[in-house]
């Protein structure tokens, strides 16, 4: 992983992820994972990585992919963004071979999957969202608030207030960080840190400090004067765990879901399509299971230092769980200021090919479990034929990708080969038609 720095540059305002475009994009650094919730956020079980499934979506869409063959060739979709098609010019790129200053820091996009996995919640008042790192920046576990595993979200009561006490939520709702907690996809939490949008409640400060996690990222503190968080502070300072409040670069990201890209501060609005909420019910504007994946894969992207392309992939279990993520980016500690980042120079050594790795790649070797069997593959880009032999040999059964603008190039032609042969599914993603923009507001929670 690249880790080397984010230092801030601060400055940067809006990216703007040119998915794509042209080069083969090399990914890099990894990511990794976690564990979905299933449904609820909560999810249910513990067993790692099996699964409940939930109900609705997902299995829809995965279904979907076996059915139907898709189109390799791809249509570019109408690629909205057909912008810099070919960017001849590298003169056009800032810092021609140097690397991209202006992508999420790794606490911003920690905190940006939090929030992003805390638009899966049917809660129709709070949505909270929890994501826990260990100390190899790898996302280990994620979680949402909602109800147990194996609990309809539909047959449960979501009010805050009712005669009966029993028809209120309370009794019966997971919170994000037990939710996480619960479906991590590592062995144990030592010496991780929590990034989560509330204050945690002294439930859950119970679990995060048997967790032995060892530090909390929090956005909001609205409970701040309330018994459960004056308790969760005296848990935390007793047992050594240290808290700190989220300070951001930049104020918010926006993941326009039927545009596929992802911008840094951008100015799109929210667009809720569908119908609110019923009152005291559960929450219907939640996002589906393959925009949350297709969202992570987007937000991974905006990590790369890659100054012309930033790609992005997130492998999902059959359960749903994000079992590891990855972007383009420089090898494990090779210097992302020392390698060239040019796509073009008169010495082949000097730019950035024979060194980057793809987002495909990064995702499978910082993958959070055993094996990759059956899972599914969601990456902003068509994988080159380098990544598909990484994807045939993880034993991968599905790829579903955002953009393939140039589906005649060599290497995608041999990746289809090598995908067909193996009967390894692969479609574009499909947007809803009220597919909306995800804002994640970094500064109001
Ligand atoms: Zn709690
Ligand atoms: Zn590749």
């Amino acid at each position: 992983m690249s880790a080397v720095v984010d230092e801030a540059n601060g400055a940067c305002t809006r990216v703007r992820c040119r998915e794509l475009p042209i080069e083969l994009v090399h990914n890099g650094s990894s990511r990794h994972t976690e564990p979905t919730a299933d449904a609820s956020g909560s999810s249910s079980a513990s067993s790692a990585h099996n699964g409940h499934s939930r109900s609705s979506e997902p299995s829809t869409k995965n279904r979907k992919l076996t059915n139907q063959p898709e189109n390799e060739h791809q249509d570019q979709m109408a690629s909205p963004t057909a912008e810099n098609e070919k960017v001849s010019d590298d003169r056009t790129w800032p810092g021609r071979g140097q690397k991209r200053s202006d992508y999420l820091d790794w606490s911003e996009y920690f905190m940006a999957v939090a929030l992003l996995s805390g638009e899966r919640s049917k809660d129709p008042s709070m949505q909270v969202g929890a994501c826990i790192v260990d100390s190899d920046n790898r996302i280990v576990a994620i979680g949402y608030n909602g109800m147990p595993a194996n609990c309809p979200d539909e047959c449960m009561p979501w009010a805050r207030e009712a005669d009966d006490a029993l028809e209120t939520k309370y009794p019966y709702v997971c919170h994000a960080e037990m939710n996480a907690i619960l479906n991590k996809n590592s062995a144990h939490l030592q010496g991780c840190v929590i990034y989560v949008a509330l204050f945690p409640c002294n439930e859950c400060a119970k679990l995060i400090v048997q967790s032995a996690i060892r530090h909390i990222v929090y956005t909001c503190d609205k409970y701040h004067e309330k018994m459960q968080c004056i308790a969760s502070r005296r848990l935390f300072d007793m047992a050594g765990i240290t808290y700190e409040q989220f300070k951001p670069r930049h104020n918010k990201v926006t993941i326009d879901l039927r545009h596929r890209c992802c911008e840094i501060n951008g100015t799109r609005r929210v667009s809720r399509s569908r119908e609110g909420y019923l009152k005291n019910s559960m929450r219907l504007d939640y996002i589906t299971w393959s925009e949350y994946f297709v969202g992570v894969a987007l937000l991974s992207a905006q990590r790369s230092k890659d100054p012309k392309s930033q790609v992005g992939a997130c492998i999902v279990s059959v359960s749903k769980r994000i079992v590891a993520i990855g972007y383009n980016g420089m090898p494990r500690n090779c210097d992302d200021d020392r390698l060239p980042w040019t796509h073009h120079a008169d010495d082949p050594l000097e730019t950035k090919y024979p060194y980057v790795c793809h987002a495909e790649l990064n995702a499978i070797m910082n993958r959070n479990c055993m094996a990759l069997k059956g899972c599914t593959m969601y990456v902003t880009r068509f994988p080159c034929n380098e990544c598909a032999k990484l994807i045939l040999q993880a034993g991968i059964s599905s790829v579903i990708y955002l953009f393939d603008k140039h589906p005649e190039r060599f290497e995608y032609c041999a990746a289809r080969r090598l995908f067909d042969m193996a009967r390894v599914e692969y479609k574009p993603y499909k947007w809803r038609d009220d597919a909306q923009c995800v804002v994640i507001d970094f500064t109001s929670f």
